[in-house]
């Protein structure tokens, strides 16, 4: 059995999943995180290639929704300036608001796939709720403290994998 930190993908970063990796796993809804997924961490600055990256996957036709712990005021601001869906405040990687977001999201869970660089956040939380999972290494080191203490225990858990 799949250990439920272990994602579907790891992908070098957010700009190497495009429709064709995402139809080919059958995913049609996007739930993205945003610190160091799409922005630097606690920024409306989108990381290299993340503005793009966001207006190809709505034009290819994907539902894409910012799925992030942030802030409410800082996660719609961004969600509005780039015209996608707002989960706010995810709660990852608890599934308690999972209810909602079944009501929310017309697709079956079958076709969503989160996407985020944490693996015991975004991985963890896409594999508890049952839906694909792919992983983006963190663009940039500056991060929130407890973030940059779990990442020790990520790079160990991910050599062992040997993705590193
Ligand atoms: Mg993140």
């Amino acid at each position: 059995m799949k250990h439920l930190t272990e994602p579907l993908r790891y992908c070098r970063s957010l700009t190497d999943i495009d429709g064709d990796l995402l139809r080919s796993i059958g995913v049609k809804t996007l739930l993205v995180d945003l610190d160091n997924t799409l922005v630097f961490w606690h920024t409306s600055d989108c990381l290299p290639g993340a503005s793009d990256w966001l207006e190809e996957r709505r034009r290819d036709g994907f539902d894409v929704y910012l799925f992030s712990n942030a802030g409410k005021k800082r996660a719609e601001s961004f969600a509005s300036e780039h015209g996608i869906g707002i989960l706010p405040y995810a709660g990852k990687p608890w599934t308690c608001l999972f209810r909602n977001l079944s009501k929310r999201i017309r697709a079956p869970k079958s076709e969503w796939a989160v996407i985020g660089d944490q693996i015991y956040t975004d991985v963890l939380c896409g594999n508890l709720m049952g839906v694909k999972t792919l992983y983006v290494f963190p663009y940039s080191e500056r991060e929130w403290w407890w973030t940059r203490f779990v990442r020790r225990i990520e790079r160990f858990v991910l050599k062992k994998r040997g993705i590193l």
